[in-house]
């Protein structure tokens, strides 16, 4: 028999099994040996009153042996499948990838950027040299703009679908298998790129195929039937089927949709700064001590406010975190921010943001292209503003 509790664990006893089975005895009255084994199933910290706990969900196996889990994927060749393009291996790309192999059908997927460890010496270079790589930076390469870019992997919206086939696609891949209970999973920056690269694997081993360095700046189409892509270097592939999974940056694709007369239209956005804080304040505010325990991970914050009707919130919120230059384009600054898996960096960062709707920027009910000129003006003036 498998019974579900949720119980109070104090930090230091996290991981602690025989006091979190004792926990378990106590509360559902059975006998010590009973009790064969347990499986946390969610946890989060709860931090409301002074003594903060863990509050979890566990599952204790009663006169049973819990069964270990296996995270394998089955999937089947696709080397013969009726191929579909996929234009961009960012989390849109790779996933819709994965997706194809689990319907049969063969994924080509083409990326303007470099492959993910190939993208490194890039950013190397933006960091120290403030030299962007249109092609190749934080939003563009392999694993699109997740990657180098902290691996939060929680969502606010319940209407998302399967969250848990996601999280336990990364733990097949090589996350840890902490994302699935913790309450916000998180996978790092510095070991999303091994899972990325363990994803391509996937895709490659059962049929599907990766082109790199190489931008798509045409889909081909006749008679209003797709029929593939032309590359930058006028190459062309066919196929009767295209994703477009080219991300919010790839603002070239937005006016190739322009011009070939297929419908887009301007989407509010959220729009703000980064605000950075000694990471110390925030645990002191958040645990209510001097100093954080260290049997407690960095603390996180949330946001929300109204002003004048409208909503001021945080969002991307990197306890322990670095802030990043984002751009794509030399003449603009814009930011971003991401932590490594043990969070330990001495500053907190998140985006502060409001919302901008399509009745702050003229025209753009009218012109699709208002909000993103718009949003460009602003990290134009940026860089200006910050000494180029
Ligand atoms: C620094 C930073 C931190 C972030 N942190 C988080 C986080 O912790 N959690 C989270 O959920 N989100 C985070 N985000 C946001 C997240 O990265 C994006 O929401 C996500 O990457 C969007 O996925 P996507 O596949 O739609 O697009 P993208 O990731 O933008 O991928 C699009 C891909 O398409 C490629 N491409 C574009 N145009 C072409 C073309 N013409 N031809 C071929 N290839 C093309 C690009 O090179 C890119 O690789 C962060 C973003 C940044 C920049």
């Amino acid at each position: 028999m498998q019974k579900e509790i949720e119980i109070a664990i104090l930090p230091e006893r996290i991981e602690d099994d025989q006091y979190i089975l004792q926990q378990g005895i106590k509360a559902l009255k059975v006998q010590p040996q009973q009790v064969k084994g347990y499986k946390i199933r969610k946890r989060s910290i709860d931090a409301r009153s002074k003594q903060v706990v863990y509050r979890a969900r566990v599952i204790y196996y009663i006169d049973e042996l819990p069964v270990p889990e296996i995270y394998e994927n089955n999937f089947k060749s696709v080397k013969d499948g009726k191929p579909v393009i996929i234009i961009g291996a960012g989390p849109a790309g790779l996933f819709a990838a994965i997706r194809c192999i689990e319907r049969g059908l063969k994924p080509i997927v083409i990326e303007r950027g470099k492959k993910v460890q190939d993208r490194r010496r890039d950013l190397a270079k933006l960091n120290r040299e403030g030299i962007v790589n249109p092609e190749s930076n934080y939003c563009f390469g392999e694993g699109g703009a997740g990657t180098y870019s902290d691996g939060k992997l929680y969502t606010r919206s319940n209407k998302r679908g399967d969250v848990d086939k996601v999280l336990r696609l990364f733990v097949s891949h090589g996350a840890t298998t902490d994302i699935l209970v913790n309450a916000r999973p998180h996978i790092g920056t510095n070991k999303l790129p091994n899972i990325i690269e363990a994803m391509r694997e996937s895709v490659l081993e059962f049929g599907g195929e990766f082109h790199f360095d190489q931008r798509v700046d045409d889909i081909l189409e006749s008679f209003g039937q797709v029929r593939g892509v032309k590359l930058a270097n006028g190459e062309e592939i066919k196929a009767d089927h295209v994703i477009v999974a080219t991300g919010h940056s790839a603002r070239d694709i937005f006016e190739l949709f322009h011009r070939n007369n297929w419908l887009i239209e301007a989407k509010a956005f959220a729009l703000g700064v980064r605000i950075e804080h000694p990471q110390a304040i925030i645990d002191q505010a958040q645990y209510h001590c001097q100093v954080r325990s260290e049997h407690l991970p960095p603390a996180y914050y949330s946001l929300v406010e109204q002003v004048n009707d409208r909503g001021v919130f945080s969002f991307c919120m990197c306890p322990g975190g670095v802030i990043a230059p984002c751009a794509t384009d030399l003449d603009e600054i814009v930011v971003n921010g991401w932590s490594p898996s043990k969070r330990n960096n001495p500053h907190a960062n998140s985006g502060t943001v409001i919302q901008i709707n399509l009745e702050d920027v003229a025209n753009a009910h009218k012109d699709p292209f208002a909000l993103l000129n718009f949003q460009k003006e602003i990290e134009r003036k940026a860089f200006a503003v910050g000494g180029g």
